[in-house]
């Protein structure tokens, strides 16, 4: 049988990491501990509720959520200046982002971005005939931000996608950056949205701002965020942003209807009520994040500045080799980044010991 598949999809295969078994999964950036017994209960107690009434649709508009969020990220960022409908929700951040390119992206549009970056950003736009342009960072992954602005300048994207902490090299966007791409987008005749992918931001090191604080001067900005990382809900399904409310009327117009589950509503809703049980486990990861970068470059390797759950490290003559002798001693970390660089997401201390024992012996 001959399948009308779409011509650029043809040969294409699934993005995904590897799902294995071991000891330590260090390879795409979950939260290493299970959420703590009282978040489980909440979320238990929670769910049964919603099942009551399953028989009915979820709340469409995911109000409760939005709100919830919304408070969270008052807290969090300080951006008590968000409302409900500065907010929106949908399954991970990786809906989000493809409801932002079914709404503003299309066929002769584009995207741009800087590479090394997150490599779902071409699928997205690939997925809805948006052309993807990327400049390159630079050799310590910081952006070119004079050249990042001629380049909106001249290629008149409708969108900017910049990941802070950047996946997979971790480095921070300084906000005076941030503020300089939302000037040179708001340039652009027909509109030019900012968006700032912060999934890592709960992981910053302290006094590292998320750009939602420029987003009263900056209302071409977009902050997306995730429930997959720091709150330990990457099997929720539960991905945010922030932006004016006339983004949020238009993504509104590309969702589909009832696309939040009750289910997932209810989950949300009780993990956030708990974020500050959830912090301790944060503020291990980060420590141990910061002595896994501290270790790394006592041993000799380079290490790119990371404010994520990750660390990009290197250079490795034969990295693939390097990935198998980790994964025959039960590490499982990712292959990413320019050519001869590693990243390990960061586990728990236990995992961590492994992974240092299991590379020195790798590299030996
Ligand atoms: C992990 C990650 C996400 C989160 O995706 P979800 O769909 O929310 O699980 C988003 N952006 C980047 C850059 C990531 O690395």
């Amino acid at each position: 049988m001959t399948l009308p598949l779409r011509p650029d999809l043809a040969g294409l295969t699934p993005y995904g990491a590897p799902q294995l078994s071991v000891k330590a999964r260090l390879n795409v950036n979950e939260n290493p501990y299970a959420p703590p017994s009282v978040v489980v209960d909440a979320i238990t107690t929670a769910v049964r509720k919603a099942c009551v009434e399953l028989n009915r649709y979820p709340d469409r508009d995911a109000v409760g959520l939005r709100t919830d969020l919304a408070r969270y990220l008052a807290v969090e960022s300080h951006a008590d200046f968000l409302r409900a409908d500065n907010v929106w929700a949908a399954n991970g951040s990786n809906e989000v982002m493809l409801h932002l390119h079914q709404a503003f992206g299309g066929p002769g549009r584009k995207v741009l971005s800087f590479a090394p970056t997150y490599s779902m950003y071409p699928e997205y736009a690939r997925d809805t005939l948006t052309e993807y342009v990327t400049l390159p960072r630079r050799d310590d992954f910081t952006l070119d931000v004079d050249a990042a602005a001629a380049a909106i300048a001249e290629i008149q994207p409708v969108m900017v996608l910049v990941a802070s902490p950047n996946n997979p090299t971790g480095t921070a966007l300084p906000l005076s950056e941030a503020a300089a791409l939302c000037r040179a987008a708001a340039e652009v005749p027909g509109g030019c949205l900012v968006v700032v992918d912060e999934a890592y931001a709960e992981f910053r090191h302290r006094g590292v701002p998320s750009a939602l604080s420029l987003m009263p001067e900056h209302w071409n900005l977009v902050v997306s965020r995730t429930m997959s990382k720091a709150f330990a809900l990457a099997g929720g399904r539960l991905g945010y942003l922030a932006a004016t409310p006339e983004v949020i009327d238009a993504l509104q117009i590309v969702r589909l209807p009832y696309h939040l589950s009750e289910i997932t509503q209810a989950t949300a809703r009780s993990a956030l009520a708990h974020h500050r049980d959830l912090q301790a486990q944060v503020d291990e990861i980060r420590a141990e994040r910061d002595d896994t970068v501290a270790w790394l470059r006592a041993q000799g390797f380079t290490v790119a500045d990371t404010d994520a759950n990750f660390a990009l490290f290197g250079p490795f003559e034969d990295r693939k080799k390097v990935f198998e002798g980790l994964l025959e001693r039960g590490v499982l970390i990712r292959v990413t980044g320019p050519e001869g660089w590693l990243r390990v997401s960061i586990g728990t201390a236990q995992e961590m010991a492994l992974f240092r024992s299991a590379l020195l012996e790798v590299v030996a």
